[in-house]
């Protein structure tokens, strides 16, 4: 039985974080839910985090402290992983530098091979890090594909370590198509051991997402939808069967924003801040938007806007042909978007068909987003797959109702508007086609009409407690319950 009451060691970790380095959705989680769990009021935790010392976080020349090294050894032989410390807003953060972990090299490498070794060797150095460490730690929670070798070696080549005995193994799943394949060569430098559970296909069973998934005690989708859907063909990416082989062991659970750098009555990017019960003030971003972009400004137009990478997982080539198909509706849109140049220009060259009612910026801008959050009326994110989502939570947060597809993270947050205000927050559709998403925003438009109603689902969405102290209390349920 565990002592009820003894604190929890966890080394978190990951590829990247928050404030020290973002390049995705991984960054806000892993640099805001450590923090919560430990702040976590319902069991004594320490929590501590591990990300590789990029490059990137060499430049920002923080007051880091060091701590020592120790040998990482490979077939090639050994080389020497130096350890670094930093505090976060009191929490532990290890910076772990070493030839192989390349620290010249980027936050991810484009080249699968180079990007295998780097997390290949960073997930050895995570192990060795709590031995260097001599801290026994309770819970191994590693995250996506980057740190998946290190729960496999836990369960492999540490085995027989009695310093690990009582090591519990977590993975959470942010992505899974993201998997990993290409670090054979340096998993086998390694001295990592194909796994020989016969339910994974041959290419997973040296691929470092699937040994940490036949690995973990544990494994954490990051939305309850995306717990369910990697069961399926369609989302499984190939694992699906194996998966449903493990289905006791997965759970849902969903992220959470920040609440505080995401709050419309504080935000200083507004022209005007504004709540729940002064919505009406919400206009003078709309009109303060349509002024600067040229839109006719008139508060009875509804605003549309979509924020998001210019990827194929975010359907934005849905949206846009859906737009097309209810091109005679009365609305604008504000579409800030980068990445895949073909989707981008297909944003660009609407945006040139109606000048005066569709805008498209090509670019990373958190300041416009923070104003287009707060002065449309409508969000759009038509994913074709979304593990959670963040950005439907800060567009609801700021009153803005999304017209989002029913998969993943999305279904698990968003309550669709049936005709009962009660609950709903949003709209969703089925099916990954323009036609509709055509309906969907059609329902919108339509509701946009009736002011009381569209105020309730406003405020609805607002009222919603979409802070990170709920994921971090489920969090440390599931560690409580893997205490050996
Ligand atoms: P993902 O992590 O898959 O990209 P999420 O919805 O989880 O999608 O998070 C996206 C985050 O990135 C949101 O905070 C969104 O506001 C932000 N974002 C996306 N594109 C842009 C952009 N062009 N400019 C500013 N912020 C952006």
């Amino acid at each position: 039985m565990p002592e009820k009451n003894k604190r929890i060691n966890v080394l978190f970790a990951a590829a990247e974080a928050e404030p020290f380095i973002k390049v995705g959705g991984l960054g806000d989680v892993a640099g805001a839910l450590p923090i919560s769990i430990q702040k976590s009021a319902t069991h004594a935790i320490d929590i501590r985090l591990v990300i590789p010392f990029h490059a990137a976080i060499k430049e920002k020349q923080l007051p880091t402290e060091f701590l020592g090294s120790f040998a990482i050894n490979s077939a090639a032989g050994t080389s020497e992983c130096l350890v670094y410390a930093i505090t976060n807003e009191g929490l532990t953060v290890y910076l772990l530098d070493s030839e192989a972990i390349n620290h010249k090299s980027p936050v991810y490498h484009a080249n699968p091979v180079e990007d295998g070794r780097k997390y290949a060797f960073f997930s050895i150095a995570c192990v060795e890090l709590v031995k260097f460490l001599d801290w026994k730690v309770d819970i191994f929670h590693s995250n996506d594909w980057h740190t998946a070798v290190a729960i496999y070696a836990l369960a492999t080549n540490y085995k027989d370590d009695p310093f690990f005995h009582n090591t519990a193994k977590i993975i959470s799943v942010h992505n899974m198509p993201f998997n990993g394949y290409g670090a054979q060569p340096a998993l086998t430098e390694l001295g990592i051991a194909p796994s020989n559970d016969s339910n994974l296909p041959e290419w997973a069973k040296l691929t470092p997402l699937p040994l940490g998934l036949v690995a973990a005690d544990k494994i954490i989708a990051v939305s309850e939808g995306y717990a369910k859907e990697i069961l399926t063909p369609e989302f499984g990416c190939g694992l699906d069967e194996f998966l449903i082989t493990r289905s006791e062991r997965i759970i849902g659970i969903v992220n959470g924003i920040d609440t505080q750098i995401w709050d419309p009555a504080t935000d200083p990017y507004l022209v005007q801040n504004y709540s729940r019960n002064n919505l009406g003030a919400k206009a003078n971003n709309k009109a303060e938007l349509q002024k600067t972009y040229g839109l006719e400004i008139n508060q009875e137009i509804p605003l549309l806007t979509l924020i998001s990478r210019m990827d194929n997982q975010k359907g934005i080539d849905i949206a846009l042909r859906g737009l097309n198909r209810v091109i005679n509706e009365d609305w604008q849109a504000i579409i800030l978007g980068t990445g895949n140049p073909q989707i981008e220009k297909m944003a660009i060259d609407l945006a040139k068909m109606y000048p005066d009612r569709i805008k498209t910026i090509t670019k990373f801008d958190p300041a416009l987003s923070h104003q287009l959050y707060a002065g449309a009326d409508i969000f759009l994110m038509p994913s074709r797959y979304e593990p959670c989502g963040i950005s439907q939570m800060i567009s609801m947060r700021y009153g803005t109702i999304p017209v989002a597809r029913a998969t993943g993270g999305l279904v698990d947050t968003i309550t669709h508007y049936r005709g009962n205000t009660d609950e709903a927050t949003g709209f969703l559709f089925k099916h990954k086609y323009p036609s509709a998403f055509a309906n969907g925003l059609l329902r919108a438009l339509n509701t946009y009409k009736n002011k009381p109603i569209w105020i309730k689902l406003q405020q609805n969405g607002m009222d919603k407690d979409f802070s990170w102290q709920h994921s971090a209390n489920a969090y440390v349920e599931v560690y409580k319950s893997l205490l050996k």
